[in-house]
């Protein structure tokens, strides 16, 4: 994956030719990381350093990026973030000023540092739409429930028209690179409708050809609907393992009707195709986790272990505490270990999180 042409991977474009792509992140990179498109990175990221920079999750920019626009979906939704992608890994690093991480762009590369030592050599990667190699859109950026470390629901955005969302898509192809949509949203009215309005929105877009992956909340008939629709993959987030504190994050929700969705989801897109978000950081116990990395990997699904993100807008709700490098590794390690027991792939993802690999250490991309 490393070395080559990654203008035409990535997407390496300036930020102004994007202008208008609401709202995925647009980052203006300065010409000279768009003018070495090939030059090798100095000191490849290992795991443990993707580790540590996950832990960390943040980076203060010490070369000016202008940041047009705040990404609005994933994690660090409503915040500025950075792609930083060193031999065959990506993170993605949301941008702060208190970070412990500093990034500079030195002759052509990006250079992350931690105090004085060089943690990573790589360059910066431009997204299409929200992560490289896609277009990742967040379809309603509003949403009736209050999970506890979301963002979204405080954002009191606008769901996109048809139109908008396939503006984006077709900015994206002008570009170059695009290998698949993913859709996800918020929830406006009621899981039912947004389900009935993603379907509309694959439909509608299967003239793409490209593979188009759903993460929404499920419902009983989201398998069925969103399979004939057209769509390729599902990630329905089960957030947290631990039921109890399931009830105190995701009020409103269900976490056996999500399960239940996730079971009969993999018997209608196949083992493999099936994602779940399982947060790091929210009070969970290890021994929790990790009965519910196997459980979800025994059921066929692909657990996404995924760090918190004390977003500014949630921050005083609930204790918040992104997981260590160690904790990150043995989690990651687990989940490889359940996959290989399952027979189930992390490097065959055609779409969403397992196949960008900018927020987590994902089995058999990075380890
Ligand atoms: S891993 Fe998922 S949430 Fe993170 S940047 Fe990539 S697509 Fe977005």
């Amino acid at each position: 994956m490393p070395n080559k042409s990654y203008g035409r991977r990535y997407g390496l474009y300036p930020a102004n030719e994007l202008a208008g792509i609401s709202p995925e992140f647009v980052l203006k990179l300065p010409d000279s990381i768009l003018l070495y498109p090939n030059r090798s990175p100095a000191l490849p990221m290992d795991l443990e350093t993707k580790a540590r920079l996950i832990s960390v999750g943040t980076v203060r920019l010490k070369t000016a990026l202008s940041l047009d626009q705040a990404s609005t979906s994933g994690p660090g939704a409503g915040c500025g973030s950075i792609f930083f992608q060193s031999g065959d890994r990506l993170v993605r690093l949301s941008v702060d000023e208190s970070s412990p991480l500093h990034l500079s762009l030195e002759e052509g590369e990006a250079v992350i540092r931690e105090g004085s030592r060089v943690a990573a050599v790589g360059r910066l990667v431009q997204p299409l739409a929200h992560c490289p190699h896609q277009a990742y859109i967040t379809v309603c950026e509003r949403c009736i429930y209050d999970c506890k470390f979301c963002a979204v629901p405080r954002l009191m955005g606008q769901p996109k028209s048809p139109e908008a969302v396939e503006g984006i898509v077709e900015a994206c192809l002008e570009k170059g690179g695009l290998s698949a949509i993913s859709l996800t949203s918020g929830v406006e009215v009621s899981p039912q409708a947004e389900v009935d309005r993603i379907a509309m929105l694959v439909r509608h877009l299967g003239r793409f050809n490209l593979p188009i992956g759903v993460s929404v909340i499920p419902t009983s008939q989201s398998n069925r609907i969103l399979k004939e629709a057209g769509a390729v993959e599902v990630k329905y987030n089960v957030e947290t393992v631990d039921p109890d504190l399931f009830e105190v994050v995701c009020p409103g929700l269900e976490l056996e009707a999500i399960k239940e969705a996730l079971k009969e989801a993999v018997g209608v897109f196949g083992p493999g195709r099936v994602f779940s978000n399982v947060i790091a950081g929210l009070g969970e116990s290890d021994r929790v986790m990790r009965e519910g990395i196997a459980e979800l990997a025994e059921m066929g699904v692909l657990p996404v272990i995924r760090a918190v993100y004390p977003h500014p807008l949630r921050r005083q709700e609930i204790d918040m505490v992104r997981p260590s490098k160690e904790r990150l590794l043995d989690l990651a390690s687990h989940t490889k270990r359940c996959l290989d027991r399952e027979g189930l792939r992390g490097d065959c993802a055609l779409t969403m999180c397992y196949r960008c690999t900018g927020c987590d250490l994902v089995p058999h991309r990075d380890l």
